[in-house]
């Protein structure tokens, strides 16, 4: 195994600009792992056939001292809900299996005018609708911490890609928690950017109100750097915020080097904890906020009273919006047709395809949204949850009056066992009760790594929210909070070395011990 694999983006794309290794080599050396270890995690569902071609004209150009970007040669992977000219874009759901799109998602444009090099697609829950990608039409993925156990949904292909060292960085989407819990349980970095900070043209919509596409990584510099790449104003996306971003690679830097919070308010919000969080994501959250106390952060509570209705509001505005969405799909436009024994109207067609097509998850939401804005019953359930929603926005307005940042445990409990919610949405849905309110107010949020429970060696994430547009104070918060993590640790706990059961990496002892703090 190569040990190119272990590198972060950052260190790859020294190496690169370097000329200490080639993009054709870096790359071969993740086909390698994905071709060793993705039959048994199941992170992708399409693995790109031209990848050393595009890397090879990435050093083909370097060579003839082309300036490129900095993560010109660097391999990425790309959730399927986005849209790629040349692979399939399923979002997971047999009503686009095969299906190949005439254009590319804007991001995905940015990463091949940048030189990144696409893997492949990663595996997601049909139509990003989950929190542990067994709703995938297409088998889940698993966990590489524990191969029996989910790696977070819905972007958990994305997730255990990175966990597993089969790609330094992937592109996720988030609605209501898709990047950052996955993270949180798979021991990876997770950004939600600021709503309209990323384009989500080609995006292949689930809640548009929502939906934010995000950088997934092992580093906090290596999301920024991911971002700094595909953000920024396009104005094919009507919510597309146009205005000038900072460098997020620079305020990463800036929060490492830096190893202080002095005068840094650290909000921690008073409904995200306590009943419900598993005893080592608390613990190990109590830690990490001991830490930031010490580097100088000022740690005040805050309350945010209505983020206790923000599930119930979220699982109205969504299906209601994904109801609409999902409309599209209809036997005729994309994808999958299936004709009806006998034959029969349009409308039979349609039926009998999105009968056959979409997954029971994806059903069930579609019947909730219709429900929920159905005559009559709108003012009930949309128009109130829309009030909910200025509610909830209103209390990260006043949290942000006491606080720079807010925090919370990113997810309640560590990665669970593969079947153990499937027939409980509720239970489902619950994974994400810390992430849904960022996205009902449109403000950014990180998952990062905060160590491992000591109850089941299995990692555990914190998030970090700022007010919107200010991506960048995350980053620098974040950065300086990972330092002082792996400070902790005596090591970093995935960026070198997390303990993979399908083939430990060198030098590497076992972090289920190790990851707890010295
Ligand atoms: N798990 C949440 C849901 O099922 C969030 C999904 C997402 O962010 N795409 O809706």
């Amino acid at each position: 195994m190569s040990e190119l694999i272990s590198l972060t983006a950052a260190e790859l794309s020294e190496k690169l600009s370097s000329r200490e290794v080639s993009s054709v080599e870096v790359t071969q050396a993740h086909l390698d792992r994905i071709a060793e270890v993705d039959g048994d995690v199941h992170a992708f569902l399409h693995v790109s056939a031209t990848a050393l071609k595009v890397a090879a004209e990435v050093d083909g150009a370097r060579n003839l001292g082309a300036r490129l970007s900095p993560l010109a040669g660097v391999p990425v992977a790309i959730k399927d809900v986005l849209c790629t000219r040349d692979m399939p874009s399923t979002a997971g759901s047999r009503i686009l299996e095969g299906w190949i799109p005439p254009y590319d998602a804007t991001v995905v444009q940015r990463l091949r005018a940048a030189k990144l090099v696409p893997l492949g697609k990663t595996n997601m829950d049909e139509f990003a609708m989950g929190s542990s990608t067994e709703h995938s039409a297409f088998g889940p993925t698993r966990n590489p911490w524990d191969l029996e156990r989910i790696p977070g949904g819905s972007g958990g292909g994305s997730a255990a890609a990175v966990a597993a060292f089969e790609t330094p960085l992937a592109l996720g989407s988030d609605t209501g928690g898709s990047i950052r819990q996955p993270a949180a349980v798979t021991g990876t970095v997770g950004m939600k950017p600021t709503y309209g900070g990323v384009s989500r043209y080609g995006a292949i919509a689930l809640a548009s109100s929502l939906d934010q596409v995000g950088p997934v990584s092992r580093t906090v510099l290596d999301a920024a750097l991911l971002h700094d790449v595909v953000g920024g104003h396009d104005p094919h996306d009507s919510t597309s915020l146009d205005r000038d971003w900072p460098c997020f690679a620079d305020a990463a830097r800036a929060g490492k080097a830096s190893g202080s919070l002095t005068g840094v308010r650290v909000g921690v919000v008073r409904e995200l904890g306590g009943e419900g969080f598993q005893s080592g994501v608390s613990s190990r959250y109590a830690e990490a906020l001991d830490l930031m106390a010490a580097a100088g952060a000022d740690i005040v509570e805050v309350s945010a009273p209505s983020f206790t209705y923000a599930i119930a509001a979220y699982y109205l505005i969504l299906p209601a919006e994904a109801s609409s969405n999902l409309a599209k799909f209809d036997s005729v436009r994309f994808g999958l047709r299936v004709n009806p024994p006998g034959g029969g109207t349009v409308e039979d067609v349609m039926a009998a395809t999105r009968e056959a097509g979409f997954g029971p998850e994806v059903k069930r939401r579609i019947i909730l949204g219709t429900y929920a804005l159905s005559a009559g019953y709108y003012d009930a359930y949309y128009g109130s949850a829309q009030k909910v929603r200025t509610l909830i926005q209103r209390d990260f307005d006043s949290a942000f009056a006491k606080a720079d940042v807010l925090v919370s445990p990113a997810a309640p409990t560590t990665a669970f066992k593969l079947g153990e919610k499937l027939e409980d949405p509720l239970a489902m849905y619950l994974n994400d009760v810390a992430t849904i309110p960022a996205n009902l107010a449109g403000v950014p949020g990180m998952g990062l790594p905060m160590g491992l429970a000591p109850e089941d060696g299995l990692p555990t994430g914190i998030q970090i929210m700022a007010p919107a547009f200010e991506d960048a104070r995350i980053y620098t918060v974040g950065a300086t909070l990972e330092a002082l993590l792996e400070e902790s640790w005596g090591r970093s706990l995935l960026s070198h070395s997390p303990r993979f059961p399908l083939d430990p990496l060198p030098e590497i002892g076992d972090a289920r011990t190790e990851g707890t703090r010295k």
